[in-house]
């Protein structure tokens, strides 16, 4: 068995052990980190589990050893009034949890902070609304469990490969929010229950960039047409970028060109508290003219020995109207 296919199997087998021994099965209820993705997803995957590849398990490993560093953390810096993986069962008629990676607990203020760990490979400008759905449910939940204290949410967000850190603080409970989410769990929870009866509810589908890493794609009526009007902005958002980008490396370039001629006839300098040289180095190069007179020489061709590789990217162009 090669290293992939170890490493594979047995990261399976942990992730399957670590989600009986702290969430259970996850098909006899709602999560409240799923009530923010697409209900579709939510239901198919429910009915359907994936089967995990390599990359999504090391993304859970990171996963948990983003809390646990951060429950180091907290320990060392002499905290011991916070609880880890607290649940809370969050409605009567639905089986809908929450489990809260962090309760603080001030017994003097009677504060209970919950505080939800996200671990990323970039940190993001403001908190995903997924995160927040997440979030809302817990802190209502938390609130209704503990009336007496005030509860106050956090997202703590750890970008293991950069060391970033994110932090999204000052979030309370929300009547309003908590309720539409509750709602929306109702829903998904009846629908899903009537498709373990056979049934086919129409369930509703919300298209997002995440569409991309969604099992269900390729079932899914929103892409069933080629015209997915729901992605228009994050489009727009790419190119508007794309161009920025375009701008910026040629101001980038510009400056380079001035900083460039200034060492090259005045040698290193400092200034901005770096140190300004010109600096050289080499890099092996084949001579072609001379590979293409040795192979013709000794009966062969360069063309022999160039194959094509395949590689996928991203084109955009200008759709042609209809
Ligand atoms: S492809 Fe997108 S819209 Fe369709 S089910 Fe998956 S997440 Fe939902």
């Amino acid at each position: 068995m090669d290293i992939q296919t170890t490493l594979l199997t047995s990261l399976r087998k942990l992730a399957e052990q670590h989600t009986m021994q702290t969430l259970g099965d996850r098909g006899g209820y709602l999560g409240a980190s799923d009530i923010g993705y697409c209900p579709r997803k939510i239901i198919l995957d429910k009915i359907h589990p994936a089967c995990h590849d390599l990359a999504t398990l090391l993304r859970f490993q990171r996963g948990h050893m983003a809390e646990e560093i951060i429950a180091r953390a907290f320990t060392a810096a002499g905290y011991d009034n916070f609880e880890r993986q607290v649940e809370i069962v969050l409605a009567d008629d639905i089986p809908l949890r929450a489990h809260l990676d962090f309760v603080f607990t001030s017994q003097s203020h009677r504060i209970k902070s919950v505080l939800e760990i996200k671990s990323t490979s970039r940190i993001p400008d403001g908190a995903y609304g997924s995160w927040e759905s997440q979030l809302y449910l817990q802190m209502g939940g938390l609130a209704r469990q503990h009336p007496e204290y005030t509860v106050r949410g956090a997202i703590l967000v750890l970008d293991l490969a950069h060391g970033d850190v994110g932090f999204f603080n000052g979030y309370e409970p929300e009547e309003t929010i908590y309720r539409g989410l509750i709602e929306r769990a109702g829903t998904i929870w009846s629908q899903y229950q009537a498709m373990l009866q056979g049934v086919e509810p129409e369930m509703k589908t919300e298209v997002t960039p995440l569409c991309g890493y969604c099992g269900h794609i390729a079932t899914c009526p929103r892409f069933e047409t080629e015209e997915v009007p729901q992605l228009a902005g994050v489009v727009e958002a790419l190119q508007e970028l794309q161009a920025r980008e375009k701008n910026l490396q040629g101001q980038i370039k510009h400056i380079k060109g001035h900083l460039f001629a200034v060492v090259e006839q005045q040698g290193p300098i400092k200034s901005g508290g770096c140190l300004l040289r010109k600096a050289t180095r080499s890099r092996k190069h084949l001579d072609m003219t001379r590979l293409e007179t040795f192979l013709t020489q000794n009966g062969s061709v360069i063309d022999e020995y160039q194959e094509e590789r395949e590689f996928s990217f991203l084109e955009i162009r200008k759709a042609k109207a209809a």
